[in-house]
């Protein structure tokens, strides 16, 4: 009852947080110091983190650290520890997911230092394999899977999928390869909520296939990108869309619904002092557009009346997806290693100022 009031209160923002597991090498000796971390609570809301790592190598130990001198406690609407699964993450995002059908947008991020599992959990971790799938995939497939038993009682979907990215704040199609036309966001007619991108290749999409192909053709569009500018794909934000338009054949209704998967920039602190010129640009925008978000989300949640959408083009652009008649879920993404204690301890401060 309670957490439901809350959940009203927040105005339908939610945070979840999701420890990764180490990685191959990163088991072995020194790279497998590991910071303290405890999932105390069986709900799974909430996150202990200690200063003190020593060498602990195994999940298991991860799992159950003794607390030392300097606690964190993190509190979200839940926590997922290194051995969840993508399946695991998926069940509870799943409802969110299904409210697009019913005519919400429905904004999902991913936030987190470069290296923390953001593209696994979104993407997913190699396309082909089923149990990796992320949350893109596995959000399509069930889209279409329920608008398609919805037929029965009227319903017909259509659906139009688009991705681009923004980087240095400017908007990359990432469904075509000519770089060089340029996107603005647009408002639609006077209806100042209802903004579009110029110029955006947006591609009508009826099955999972479709739009695993389209993820695959996006990666590609990135990795040309990529040779031209290093890191590229952790600094800019990568942006899925799926617009849905609903029209029932029995009873007249009509609704239109949209779901955006967003991987953003890495939120690792960048020096501003020693970079320059391409380097120093990139590190601005993305430092600006990152609190920026942070602002749009805890002005919402505390129903604001000015909510400062333009101030960068991530939250220009998915306006009439966040706030109003809509549902926000973050996932702060965490990297265990001990090496990364203050980017963890950053990532989880930002993540519970806008819980
Ligand atoms: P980011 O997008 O935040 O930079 P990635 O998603 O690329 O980070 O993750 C970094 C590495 O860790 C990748 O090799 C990825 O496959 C792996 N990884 C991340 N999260 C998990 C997880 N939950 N289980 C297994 N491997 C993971
Ligand atoms: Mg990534």
């Amino acid at each position: 009852q309670l957490h439901n009031t809350i959940q009203e209160l927040k105005g339908n923002i939610r945070v979840f947080c999701r420890v990764r597991p180490l990685l191959g090498k990163e088991t072995i000796g020194n790279d497998g110091i590991i910071t303290h971390m405890n999932f105390p609570d069986t709900d799974g809301k909430i996150l202990e983190m200690d200063k003190i790592g020593d060498a602990t190598l195994n999940e298991s130990t991860l799992l159950n650290s003794t607390r030392g001198a300097s606690k964190y406690e993190f509190n979200f609407d839940k926590v997922f520890d290194p051995t969840s699964t993508q399946a695991s993450v998926f069940e509870e995002i799943s409802q969110l997911v299904q409210s697009a059908l019913d005519g919400y947008n429905v904004c999902i991020f991913a936030y987190g230092q470069t290296g923390s599992g953001k593209t696994y959990t979104m993407e997913g971790g190699g396309l082909e394999e089923e149990k990796s799938m992320g949350m893109i995939p596995r959000a399509v497939q069930q889209i279409f899977a329920t608008g398609s038993q919805l037929q029965e009682k009227g319903w017909q979907y259509e659906f139009l999928a688009s991705m681009l990215e923004i980087y240095n704040e400017t908007i990359h199609d990432l469904l075509s390869e000519r770089q060089d036309i340029k996107h603005e966001v647009k408002m639609k007619g006077k209806d100042t909520s209802d903004v579009y991108v110029t110029n955006l290749t947006t591609v009508p999409v009826k099955q999972e296939s479709e739009v695993l192909n389209l993820l695959k053709q996006a990666s590609h569009n990135r990795a040309v990108a990529e040779t031209k500018c290093n890191e590229r794909s952790s600094r800019s934000h990568s942006v899925f869309q799926l617009h849905l338009t609903g029209n029932n054949t029995i009873t007249g209704e009509a609704l239109q619904g949209t779901l955006n998967l967003v991987d953003l920039a890495g939120s690792e602190r960048l020096k501003e002092s020693g970079s320059e010129g391409q380097r120093l640009k990139e590190t601005l925008s993305i430092n600006k557009s990152l609190s920026n978000l942070g602002n749009v989300i805890m002005a919402l949640g505390r129903q604001e009346s000015h909510v400062p959408y333009r101030n960068s083009k991530l939250t220009y652009l998915l306006q009439n997806s966040l706030g109003g008649n809509s549902k926000t879920l973050m996932f702060v993404n965490i990297n265990p290693r001990e090496e990364y204690f203050n980017e963890s301890l950053n990532s989880l401060r930002f993540a519970t100022k806008v819980n």
